[in-house]
Order: C-alpha cells, then structure tokens, then sequence
C-alpha cells in the first residue's frame, strides 16, 4: 500500500476569522496557549478513559497516562503530548480544519457584537482553543495516532495562513503531539520555569501527570509539575487561603473578574455512613445562568477521577449556586454517567452535604455577619426555595431567613432577632408582601404598627410568596399578613381599641352604603383596626391568594382569577366620620356615591393598581370644583 501523499487544505472561513484575531490582538494573555493545549490533552485523556470503561478496544498505552510537554530551545519549539484517544485523519480535518466547537463561535460572535478581542476576559471567558497556539507560534504541526485499533498516523501542519497541509506521521505512541515552532512573539515560553509557572497557575489539579523535559538541558530527564494529589484530600489545615483560591480559579476555568472571588468555602472529608471528600466553595458573584436550573457546578469524581463536571444531583436544587468538587470512593466508576447520578450513594452524599452547608451558613451568620449578608443578598432568593421544596430542612433554612423591617432602617433582621425584639404581648410576627420596600413602607396596612414601634418584615421577593406558604409559624409564633382581611389588628394595640362591633356601629350608615354603591366589587365593607393616618384600604379575603401572589401570577401570565378584595374604612378619619354624617342624616344625599368611589380610589391607588383610572380623574375633577371659586366669567 502506497503512503498517501501531503495533501493541502483550505480552512473554513471562521477559522481564518480566528486566526487572524489570535495572531493580531491576543498580545495581553498570550500564556492561555498553554493552559488551552492542555485542556485539550486532559480531554483527550478523559475521552479515552471513558471509552475504555464503556467496554471498548483501543490500542494500549505503555505505563500511566501522561502529558508531557517538552521543551527545545535550540529547536526553538514547544510540544504538548498526550496519551489520549488521539484523532482519526478523518477527525483532523473536521477538528482542526473548522470550527467545530461552541466555545471559539461564541467568541467570534462576541467580536461581532463589537467586542475587543484583545480583551484579556474574553479569551478567558471562551477560549479559542487549539487556535491560541498561533499566538505564540509560526507555524504548528500535529502528530496523532487514533487509540481506535486500525487508525494510521496523520501528520497536520500550518503557517495558520489560510491552509493547512495533512501527511503521514511517524508516530507509534497513541495520541497527541502539538509541535510549537515559536516565533518572535513567543521567545519568552522557552524557558522551563515560565513553563512551569504557566502550568501550575492553570493547570495545577488536572488530574493526570504532566510532565516536563527540557530537552535543551544537559540531563533531559522528565519531571512532574503539577500536583501529585487530589487537591481536596489533602487535611484543611494543611491548605492555606492562596491555595484554597488558586483552586478555586483553575476550577473556575483558570480566570476570575475582581469580585468573583468565592464568598465562603467548606472543606470536609467523612468516612460515615459514606466516604467522601466535599470542597465546596459559595461564588462572589451570582451569573445569570445560575439563576436558571440548567447550571449547577458541582463536580463528581470517584476515586479521584472525574466522572462528571456537573453532577446536579449532588446538592438540592436550592444549593445549586455552590461550585466546587465531591469525591468518593463509594460511586461507582459507572460508564453511564447519569446513572451514577441514581446510585444511592450520591443521594447519601447529597443528605450529609445539606446537612453540613447549612450549619456552614447558620454558623457563618454567627461569626462573620457582613459576609452571610453578602451571601443572602445574592444567592437568599435561591435559598428561600428550600423552605417550599425540602420540608426536612425548613427549620434549619428559616433560621436563615433575612428581610428588613419596618423599623430596622434598611438593615436585614433574621426570625430569632425579630422574635427577641417583640413587645409584651406581642403574640405574632408580622409581614407584608408586595413588590418592593419603597411600595411597601407607603402602604397603609402598616399604620397600626407603625404607630405602637411594632417591626413589621418586608417581603419583597417573589419567592416570599411561597416562603409564607410553607412557614405558617417559627419559633412558637405565628406568622401574619397585616394585608389579610382576617388579620385583627396587632396584639398589645386592643386595649384602647373599641371591638369591631362598637367601631361597626360608628360608621353603620356609610357602610351600608358603600356595600350597595360598590355591589360585587368589594367582597365585605368593614371598619378598620389597621389604618391611622389613611382614611380607608383594601385587604385580602381570608380564602383570597393574595394581592401580591395575584399580581405575580399575572406578571407570569398565570391564569388567575382576581378575587374581590375587603374595602377597609377607618372609623377614626375625619373623612369618614364626615362621610357618616352625611349617610345617617340624608341617606340619598347625591354626593354620597361619590365619596365612596373615592375611599375605594384612594385604597386601590395605596396598593399601586386603580381598575379604572379614568374614572378617578373624573372624580377628582368634580370634588375640585365643588371645592374651587366658582369661574370668572
Ligand atoms: P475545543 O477543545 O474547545 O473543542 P479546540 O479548537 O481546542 O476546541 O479543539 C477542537 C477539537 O480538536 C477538539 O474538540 C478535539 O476534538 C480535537 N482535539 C484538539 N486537541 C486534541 C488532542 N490533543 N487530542 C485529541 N483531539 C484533540
């Protein structure tokens, strides 16, 4: 059989694209050529790893799987060689011909938008994988024998000038070689302590040898440079901070934006009932995917060796902003990765992580206050869905709970403060919901409260709707909405107040008449024990949803039947008691209809909704100009 000869090939358009970006503008990161060949070896690794579990034949390596990144300075070169599932000829030219991956499309769309490609965080952010090596080099070549049995050795080179040529190779070994010949913009890589800086910055935990020979040296000997352990099995106590952040950059990716740093980190090892070690680490910054369920980043190893970057199984949906590692020898090295996920060892792990998360966080609100809060500012909306999802942590999750109040100032209160705070008397914890703070300090189901300095909790989140769903009372105290029709006024406040009959017959002949004006717009008319400066407002009955939960259920376009609300009248307004006046001595006075539009105006514009606004402006108009001068004519 006759050895084809060098054919040469066009890349694709995109390519070019790339490779014009990558030679031009990457002059500010240009050590990630590195950490991108190496991700590229460790892939490569794992790929084949995975396929010889899975049960297939592949040709064999002599002695553990490696990188070895050899070093020439005569030669000027540097090669990244792997022991991996190698590629195909067929594969080079689909892999290294095109852009075959999400990762280098997302950049050039970014560059399209109107990015900087020189930008160090964009690089960071995406990577262009093997294209980076012409930021350093003049030309590349790649040796590759597939580990499938009967592949033969392709040998791929290019100037990265718009062609690329393929030939054979005489490679034996399964596996990668990337030959860098480096130009002049990359003099300063071909020096092994810059190696080995870059490759321990990046790449320090990958989990496979790497290996260094300075080919150039008089005793070219290879020698390991990156960690010889699993990071996390080493005892906590022997890590320092740098390292604990170091780690968390290379799992990050190798990059971090000032304020990604990690919040909080928990490290533990258990041998009971499951063995596992957990390194665990809260974000600094919560990304917009983590909002969604798609993402959760935490990794599972068994044995030290990855079986998947992100198990979700690991930890409660509600836990899925913690990124970090679990390993254990107790999960089966499964070739079917989502069926690891169902073994009954990863929920054990999962029960003993919760656990431990949670006390983390309780005992980390004790300690370090600024820093809990920092936590709940970002991630206490995801949190709050365990109070609705995990009944068998809710009380461990309330505990956790933080919301301003009425009289904190804008300082965040948990339930154990509040319940430490309440009056004599005081027999509830009390709570409004509604969009936001400002929405809710202006509401006048506060008044009462706020007359006798009695802390109500600002629920502003959507979520909350839930929460107090789920949490109908904590520490022995019931937890009330001072928005609910059955709420009776807060306790400590009766001993002044009338009951509801005497303030009833107060206003008697004005409620009467709003029940016939405003017919089954309002499910009752009632006297008010809630309202002090507000002449009147609505509340919600008893079996209603809620105001808030109504208005959210729409915002979703959730069908959701309004149900009418309880116009609230304060006995005690001088507009009202006026309004009365006029209700018992000329029951058909004309005017009186409109007054009892405008109480009910004026309630519906205090919870921010009016059904018909028009009609207020009219209204108000008429009221004005009984009030005015009569017009010069
Ligand atoms: P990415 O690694 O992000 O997919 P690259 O441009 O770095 O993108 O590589 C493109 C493809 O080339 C990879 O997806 C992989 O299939 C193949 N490849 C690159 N390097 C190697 C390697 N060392 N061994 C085997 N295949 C490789």
């Amino acid at each position: 059989m006759s050895q084809p000869a060098t054919e040469t090939h066009r890349f694709e358009a995109e390519v070019d694209a790339v490779l014009r970006l990558v030679t031009h503008s990457l002059y500010t990161n240009r050590e990630v050529f590195l950490r991108e060949l190496v991700s590229n070896a460790v892939d490569a690794l794992d790929k084949a790893r995975i396929l010889a579990l899975a049960g297939e034949a592949l040709r064999p390596v002599e002695g553990e799987p490696k990188i070895r990144i050899l070093l020439d300075k005569d030669a000027k070169t540097i090669s990244v060689e792997d022991d991996g599932i190698g590629m195909t000829a067929e594969e080079v030219r689909e892999n290294l011909g095109r852009i075959a991956h999400s990762g280098t499309r997302r950049f050039l769309e970014e560059v399209a938008k109107g990015a900087k490609p020189d930008d160090a965080s964009l690089i960071g952010q995406f990577g262009v994988g093997f294209y980076a090596s012409f930021i350093v080099a003049d030309r590349v070549e790649v040796d590759t024998l597939s580990a499938r049995p009967d592949a033969v050795a392709v040998r791929w080179t290019s100037t990265g000038d718009g062609t690329y040529q393929i030939a054979p190779s005489d490679r034996t070994r399964r596996g990668t070689k990337v030959t860098l010949h480096v130009g002049e913009r990359g003099q300063e890589f071909l020096d092994a302590t810059v190696i080995e800086r870059i490759v321990k910055r990046y790449s320090n935990f990958v989990l496979y040898p790497i290996e260094l020979v300075d080919e150039s040296a008089d005793d070219a000997k290879p020698r390991r440079i990156n960690a010889t352990k699993a990071f996390w099995t080493r005892p906590p106590k022997e890590i320092s901070d740098e390292e604990y952040d170091d780690f968390y950059r290379e799992f990050m990716g190798g990059f971090l934006l000032p304020g990604d740093e990690p919040l909080t980190r928990l490290h533990f090892s258990m041998d009971a009932p499951i063995q596992f070690h957990a390194l665990l680490y809260v974000p600094g910054r919560a990304p917009m995917e983590l909002l969604g369920e798609a993402s959760r980043g935490v990794a599972l190893y068994a044995r030290h060796v990855l079986v998947m970057e992100r198990a979700e199984k690991l930890v409660p949906v509600y836990l899925r902003f913690l990124r970090g590692v679990v390993d254990s020898e107790d999960v089966p090295l499964n070739v079917s990765r989502e069926a690891v996920q169902d073994h009954q060892s990863v929920s054990a792990i999962r029960r003993q992580i919760t656990r431990k998360v949670l006390a983390h966080l309780d005992a980390l609100a004790k300690d370090d206050r600024e820093t809990f809060e920092k936590i709940w500012n970002r991630f206490g909306a995801i949190l709050k869905e365990g109070i609705h999802t995990d009944n068998a942590h809710r009380d461990q999750l309330a505990k956790l709970l933080r919301y301003p109040t009425t009289t904190s100032g804008g300082a965040l209160v948990s339930l154990d403060e509040y319940v430490a705070s309440m009056a004599d008397g005081q027999k509830a914890i009390y709570y409004i919901t509604g969009a936001s703070v400002e929405e809710l300090e202006a509401s006048p189901h506060l008044e009462a409260c706020r007359e006798r300095g009695i802390p109500v909790l600002l629920m502003t989140d959507p979520v909350d709707e839930w929460v107090v769903l789920n949490l109908t009372e904590y520490a022995g105290k019931p937890l009330e909405n001072v928005r609910k029709g059955s709420w009776a006024g807060p306790d400590g406040a009766t001993e002044d107040a009338t009951d509801e009959t005497a303030d009833a017959g107060r206003i008697a002949h004005l409620i009467a008449k709003a029940k016939e004006v405003l017919g089954d717009r309002v499910a009752d008319v009632r006297p008010s024990k809630r309202l002090r400066s507000s002449a009147s407002c609505l509340v919600d009955p008893p079996d209603s949803l809620g105001h808030n939960m109504e208005r959210l259920l729409e915002a979703a376009r959730r069908p959701v039947t309004v149900r009418p609300k309880i116009l609230e009248l304060n006995p005690d307004h001088p507009l009202v008691r006026a309004a009365e006046k006029i209700a018992a001595d000329a029951p058909d006075d004309e005017h009186l209809p409109l007054y009892v539009e405008l109480f009910f105006d004026m309630a519906q514009l205090a919870q921010g909704t009016v059904a018909d606004p028009a009609g207020v402006v009219r209204r108000i108009q008429t009221v004005m100009q009984e009030v005015l001068p009569p017009e010069v004519s």
